[in-house]
């Protein structure tokens, strides 16, 4: 089938790749002309685990094209996927301009029926407003060409992005038309093999199941950071008590890790997206607000800690801190703890040594410019003559080090555990002084 993408970033490189690798003939379309030429020479502009060998074995075999000509793209494809970003407007709900302004494309260069598919996390009421745009650019042109528009949200994870796409838990198509719910059945037959584990609805409950799913496992972070700082004051450990939850199958063990709060490019701004579409229509959602404070709050206690065994001013001191990206196997930095962490310490006046197996290209991106940040090439390089180590992110690599080299290299030998890393009696008997989150008594 000919697929065209819209977007060439998480979302929209892998489920370009993943279609052409199940032999469609996909084109993806992107307006940053410097990622097209990268993609263009095979150069993968972000980390994604598995996606460089497929992407180029596809783009080999001339499944796979990149391109920043939008109507090549939209005459190309039956199917034309948005994939593009909704980040969050000034006023927390979903921007919107980017979906729309590929709606418009759409309308402007169509010539035969589309199906145009909403990838994009979108608010409830986006498909008419995709509709609408691609009508009235038809219209403009004095056109009368059919088009259906179809939501189906995207659940991937950074990370395991591939993985997911290819065996999905489910897969949401939101469609007011049999017609385009079978197009859209064939082209993800594929990846819908052993059972079925297509779920159609209609597009607005499509729209919601998405905000749904990321409000949902925000909640459970935030539940968990929220009894992580209770269990502290009173002399528990909330791993243990994560343990003890978890056993019970209505609860599970998934997904309720204390630690230094969520990030990343989906659950802040969806949450938050979702909050303000609730109070468009008069609805107070309390334990939505509820759920981002919390996190905003999370994101401050490894500061607080820091302040608490150093003072206030920082001035004079050099922190390790391993881990940027937002979560393990990314190199994505948007929204990470690791961002509010070390702008606290630059503004007490600290300096900061920081290492992440991954995300070192995207820190020089957002920081390069900075003298109180050095990126450095390895975890032991972060933590010389360092006041203490913070961890941030919970990559595999940083679970076993060496760590009599790094109470060596520390001048004292602290360690803030922004994820529960390590066993707060194991660091004890090594001789650190070390914190956890939630993990009894701490300050
Ligand atoms: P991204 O920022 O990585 O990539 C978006 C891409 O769209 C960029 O390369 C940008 O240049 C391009 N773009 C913008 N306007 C365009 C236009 N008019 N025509 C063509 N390309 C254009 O975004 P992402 O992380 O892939 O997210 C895309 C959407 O998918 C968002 O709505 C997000 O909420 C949702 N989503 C993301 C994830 C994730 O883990 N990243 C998971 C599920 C859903």
């Amino acid at each position: 089938m000919k697929v065209t993408i819209f977007g060439s970033g998480y979302v929209g490189l892998v489920t370009g790749t993943c279609f052409a690798d199940a032999g469609n003939d996909v084109v993806c379309v992107d307006i940053d002309a410097e990622r097209v030429a990268q993609l263009q020479r095979g150069e993968v502009p972000i980390y994604e685990p598995g996606l460089d060998e497929m992407l180029s074995f596809n783009q080999e075999e001339g499944r796979l094209r990149f391109t920043t000509n939008a109507a090549e793209g939209v005459h190309h494809g039956l199917f034309q996927f948005i994939a593009v970003g909704t980040p969050s407007d000034e006023d927390g709900s979903a921007d919107l301009q980017h979906v729309l302004a590929v709606a418009r494309t759409i309308g402007q260069h169509m010539d035969d029926y589309r199906v145009v598919v909403d990838k994009s996390t979108v608010p409830v009421g986006t498909a008419d407003r995709v509709r609408a745009a691609v009508g009235e650019e038809l219209a403009a042109r004095g056109e009368q060409l059919e088009y259906d528009v179809v939501s189906n949200p995207e659940f991937l994870k950074e990370g395991a992005a591939i993985d997911d796409f290819v065996k999905p838990d489910r897969i949401i198509i939101g469609s007011d038309n049999p017609r385009t719910g079978e197009l859209m059945k064939a082209l993800y037959a594929p990846f819908n093999r052993s059972h079925d584990r297509l779920i159609a609805m209609d597009v607005r409950s499509a729209e919601l199941t998405k905000y749904a799913s990321n409000a949902m496992l925000a909640t459970k972070i935030s539940f968990m950071n929220e009894l992580s700082n209770l269990a502290e004051r009173l002399g528990a450990d909330i791993e243990q008590v994560r343990v003890g939850m978890g056993s019970d199958p209505r609860i599970g063990y998934h997904f309720i890790y204390p630690g230094c709060g969520y990030g990343g490019s989906c659950f802040p701004k969806d949450v938050k997206a979702l909050t303000h579409t609730a109070h468009e229509y008069g609805y107070q959602p309390e334990l939505l607000e509820a759920v981002e404070s919390v996190n905003a709050r999370q994101k401050q206690v490894l500061v607080h800690r820091l302040h608490a065994h150093f003072g206030e001013d920082l001035g004079g001191r050099t922190f390790g801190l391993w881990g940027l990206a937002f979560k393990p196997n990314t190199d994505d930095m948007r929204e990470a703890p690791s961002r509010v962490v070390m702008e606290a310490l630059w503004e007490a006046g600290a300096r900061v040594q920081a290492y992440d197996p991954e995300a070192m290209d995207e820190a020089e991106r957002i920081y390069g410019n900075r003298q109180d940040l050095e990126l450095c090439d390895n975890l032991y390089d972060a933590v010389e003559d360092a006041d203490a180590l913070i961890v941030c992110t919970e990559w595999q690599v940083f679970r076993s080090p060496d760590f009599e080299r790094i109470r060596d290299a520390l001048r004292q030998p602290v360690v803030f555990d922004g994820r529960n890393v390590y066993p707060p009696s194991m660091m004890e008997a090594l001789g650190f002084t070390y914190y956890g989150m939630g993990r009894g008594e701490s300050i």
